[in-house]
């Protein structure tokens, strides 16, 4: 057994930029053909070009996983254009920052609609897919350790990737029997669009000062735990998170 992905379909949401991206890059270098999926299409193009550029397989669909019509579309997509899906990587996500008591309901609504709701859409139904032609696979949610530890000013967000964690454990026990393994990994700080403006804010020094490794992540630090539940040789792990931050959450 190895990371070798080769003869494997995987989709990745929100693969038009930061760590979405990059695991789109790695499970196509591991063999997967690989369906890229994100409201931007446009922003797919190069990430394609650059699939096809070593030689690997990708199409980009577009999906919002805030809908339902978009997301049963952009599984049947994936389906027919490149076979039966071994691997979804339930990467999109959004944070809102504020104040707790100052925040609006909308953006509490935007955030758990997109990182809960819409993974939990994302899951249930790649899990139609893989029960239906008896196959199983592979679910990896892309939890964050604010999933696992409190900090102030982003409530939405903390309850959406606590969620996320707890989903995982339920459906990793509610699929095994179909062979549908559910785990997440929870990354630390890796810096890209989604917090560079914080990370560069006073308080963002701050808490780089706190990582026991003394750096934030970058997204090539995810490619080893991606590969591991995304392969057969993580057989016997499901329901798990693993956390990749630097020694983070192991200070709690
Ligand atoms: P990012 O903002 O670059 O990527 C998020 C992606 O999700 C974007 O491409 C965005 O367009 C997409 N997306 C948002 N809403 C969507 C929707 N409705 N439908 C489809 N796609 C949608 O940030 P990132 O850091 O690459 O984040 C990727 C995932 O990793 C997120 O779930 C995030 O919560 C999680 N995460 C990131 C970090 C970090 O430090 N960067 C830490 C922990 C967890």
């Amino acid at each position: 057994m190895s990371f070798d992905l080769s003869g494997k379909t995987a989709l990745v949401t929100g693969a038009s930029s930061g760590l979405g991206r990059r695991f789109a890059v790695v499970l196509a270098r591991a063999g997967a053909k690989v369906a890229v999926a994100a409201r931007r299409v446009d922003r797919l193009e190069s990430l394609v070009d650059e699939i096809k550029g070593f030689d690997g397989r990708a199409i980009a669909i577009q999906l919002d996983v805030t809908d339902p019509d978009s997301v049963r579309h952009a599984l049947d997509v994936a389906e027919t254009e490149l076979g039966a899906l071994s691997v979804m990587v339930n990467n999109a996500g959004m944070v809102r920052r504020g104040e707790a008591h100052e925040m609006a309901l909308a953006d509490w609504d935007a955030v758990i609609e997109t990182n809960l709701r819409g993974a939990w859409m994302m899951a249930q139904e790649t899990a139609r897919h893989m029960m239906r032609l008896e196959r199983g696979g592979s679910i990896v949610n892309i939890a964050s350790i604010l999933g696992i530890q409190g900090r102030p000013w982003v409530p939405a967000y903390s309850a959406s990737k606590g969620g996320l964690i707890s989903l995982t454990r339920a459906l990793a026990v509610e699929w095994a029997p179909h062979d549908i393994r559910v785990n997440a990994i929870a990354p630390g700080y890796i810096e890209t669009d989604i917090n560079r403006e914080f990370l560069a804010s006073e308080a963002g020094q701050q808490l780089k000062a706190q990582i026991p490794q003394g750096r934030t992540g970058v997204p090539e630090d995810l490619d080893g735990p991606l590969l591991l539940l995304a392969s057969d040789l993580s057989g016997f792990m499901t329901g798990t998170t693993i956390t990749v931050d630097g020694g983070h959450t192991a200070q709690l």
